[in-house]
């Protein structure tokens, strides 16, 4: 039987509605919820990320502050334009698209910004909370993920979750959320170091793909039944398509005669991840010091 898609749009319109509320209620008290989104250069996938961030800002009825600099932007120029976004007590959140230029170190950027302004959650303290599982800011693609598997009622205690990828935002995050208590799932982590991948891969109840690998995942490597994440957007060149390319996961989509649930590309986790990005915002603005 083919596997069940997963909704993933359906879920975070649902987070954005209660987001909404939250915004308004602050906005009763005089508040408005601000993300600065920082962007440097013209990257298409960045600039369209941006894009549907800032949308959908404005859509739960937040602010956003556009700031785009140039790709050639120095690093000091970065930094003393987080300084005053630190500073600013108009703004509740900075956000800086990565990938960033060659030239900036991107640890440093991040951080540089105040943690109780980092919602994108990528801040060493906001890391080191995670893992020590005390309250800060979650990582929004991981939490979206973890989120979608608990709304959708994945039985996850004690289940296998297998992770294809380690990178800092996604892969070693989200590994660590599975393994907190309230999840309580059994965790391997895949890279490109994994000796055959498929044994790992068949043995995962929850398989979650976030290698940045157009369909690594085939079906034969899914076990029946198994609930399949695919966090992977690959933009896949196809001279049939208008923009010239079309988005592709890392699972390949014949994997869905295998899987028990699989979640879509485009329309699985990508919303989660915005859905995630407005409720850390929110929350920012509500346990702000205004004093
Ligand atoms: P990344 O930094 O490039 O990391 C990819 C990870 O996958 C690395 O750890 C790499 O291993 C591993 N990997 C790559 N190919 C592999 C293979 N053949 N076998 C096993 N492991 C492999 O990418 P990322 O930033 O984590 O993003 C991953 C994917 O998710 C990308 O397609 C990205 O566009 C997408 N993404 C989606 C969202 C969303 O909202 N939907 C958000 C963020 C990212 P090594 O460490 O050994 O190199």
């Amino acid at each position: 039987m083919p596997a069940i898609v997963i909704d993933g749009k359906a879920v975070s319109l649902k987070i954005r509605e209660e987001v909404k509320q939250r915004a308004a209620a602050l906005g009763e008290r005089g508040i408005a919820p601000c993300l600065a989104v920082v962007l440097l250069g013209e990257n298409p996938a960045s600039l369209s990320y941006v894009t549907a961030k800032e949308k959908a800002l404005t859509e739960a009825g937040m602010k956003s502050r556009d700031i785009r600099l140039s790709a050639g932007a120095a690093e000091t120029e970065l930094l003393s334009l987080i300084a005053e976004l630190n500073a600013d007590k108009t703004v509740h959140g900075i956000l800086v698209q990565l990938p960033l230029p060659a030239h900036i170190n991107t640890d440093r950027i991040i951080s540089a910004i105040d943690p109780a302004k980092d919602v994108d959650g990528f801040h060493p303290v906001s890391v080191g909370n995670m893992v020590l599982g005390r309250p800060g800011f979650l990582p929004c693609t991981p939490h979206g993920v973890v989120f979608l598997l608990k709304e959708l009622k994945i039985p996850l205690s004690g289940a296998h979750a297998v992770v294809v990828g380690r990178s800092n935002i996604v892969g070693v995050p989200l590994a660590n959320l599975l393994v907190r208590r309230d999840v309580n799932a059994t965790v391997t982590i895949c890279h490109t170091g994994t000796r055959d991948l498929s044994r790992h891969t068949l043995e995962a109840d929850i398989l979650i793909a976030a290698a940045g690998s157009p369909a690594l995942i085939k079906p034969e490597m899914v076990k029946p039944g198994a609930v399949v994440i695919d966090v992977g957007v690959n933009r896949v060149p196809d001279s049939a398509k208008e923009k010239g390319y079309r988005l592709c996961g890392d699972v390949d989509p014949a994997a869905a005669e295998n899987a028990g649930y699989i979640t879509p590309v485009p329309g699985g986790v990508g919303p989660m991840t915005i859905a995630m990005l407005l409720q850390n915002v929110v929350q920012a603005a509500e346990v702000y010091n205004y004093e």
